[in-house]
């Protein structure tokens, strides 16, 4: 624990003695990425700090009730001078796309994630894969430094910490995730209301592309691994956005018997984007994800693999199946 709290002290120290920051999370963002962005940067702006919120795709439609969501913006074309760039819930530096470029006069990088595969980079590193989300770390940093916080920073912190812990469910939630939660409660944020944004706001196309990707389901490895995929047709034709599918993997995994859920997508760039899920430690897809150029935790990663959908759902299923065998 004093080894956390010198490092919180580290940060701490930065984030007081400077006065221009940028912050940043990864591409294809999710809840946490946001949620955290935008709950630092209040806690920042309070201490009297100016400070930017950058992300390559900007504030997603389905996120952008969070409270003061339009503090997070896409990146100048122009890079802009600040004094210490801040990268949060992001496994390795090139997922922050263009905002990266937007930051290269920063005398100093501050690098706060959870995943596993991080590999360290930046001036200042605090990496904790214990942590279910980013947004737990952020918590602890502001409570822990004593930092200004209020409901809107709540509702942030308890968007993050809710969608990367799948409502409070996957393994990594512990008593310190749901005490957190009290505490984020007991700001006066309404639970029932920011979980119906959160869960119950989709929009319809969602849904009916749900059911153009059950229509490709397939299963393997004596139905432990199940996979199903999107190609740019359909995606064209529903017009559903990048950010629609975040979740729907979900249902591959909640299918008893399934180990590994697997979920491709084909991108305009000539590349597939594979994100895969596990339910056992036994079988760790961020060590999978790696070996395809990718990362992330060991029951969720992903990877970003060139080639056809075809061949890329064929090189994927034999490499996971290869995994499965060898652990049965
Ligand atoms: P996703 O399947 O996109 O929800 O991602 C699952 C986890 O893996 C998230 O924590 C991501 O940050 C991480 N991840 C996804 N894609 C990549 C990638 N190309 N490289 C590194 N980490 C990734
Ligand atoms: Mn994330
Ligand atoms: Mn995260």
């Amino acid at each position: 624990m004093s080894a956390v709290r010198s490092k919180f002290d580290e940060i701490g120290r930065v984030l007081r003695e400077h006065s221009r920051f940028a912050i940043l999370s990864h591409v294809r963002p999710d809840g946490d990425a946001l949620g955290c962005q935008i709950a630092l940067a209040l806690s920042l702006q309070q201490l009297g700090k100016e400070v930017r919120v950058w992300n390559e795709d900007g504030m997603l439609e389905k996120y952008s009730f969070l409270p003061r969501a339009e503090l997070l913006n896409k990146p100048p074309a122009a890079p802009e001078d600040v004094d210490v760039a801040i990268a949060l819930d992001t496994a390795i530096q090139n997922r922050l796309g263009t905002a990266f470029a937007a930051v290269r006069s920063a005398k100093m990088w501050i690098n706060i994630d959870h995943h596993l595969s991080n590999p360290g980079y930046g001036d200042l590193v605090y990496v904790d894969p214990t942590a279910p989300a980013t947004g737990q770390i952020i918590f602890d940093l502001i409570k822990n430094q004593g930092f200004p916080f209020n409901r809107e920073i709540a509702e942030n912190l308890f968007a993050a910490i809710s969608t990367d812990t799948g409502s409070f469910q996957y393994p990594k939630t512990s008593a310190r995730t749901f005490e957190i939660g009290a505490q984020l409660v007991c700001t006066g944020i309404n639970v029932g209301r920011l979980n119906q944004q959160l869960y119950e706001n989709y929009p319809r196309r969602r849904i009916e592309l749900l059911r153009e990707l059950l229509r490709t389901m397939r299963f393997a490895s004596e139905d432990r691994v199940a996979s199903f995929s999107l190609n740019l047709k359909t995606a064209a034709a529903l017009q559903v956005l990048p950010e629609d599918n975040e979740g729907l993997i979900d249902h591959l995994r909640a299918i008893r018997g399934v180990i590994v859920a697997v979920f491709f997508e084909e991108m305009s760039d000539g590349k597939v984007r594979v994100s895969m899920r596990s339910k056992t430690d036994d079988i760790d897809v961020c060590v999978i994800c790696q070996k395809f150029g990718g990362g992330g935790h060991t029951l969720a990663a992903g990877a970003r693999v060139r080639g056809t959908l075809a061949e890329v759902e064929q090189r994927v299923l034999e490499e996971i199946c290869d995994v499965v065998k060898s652990q049965s």
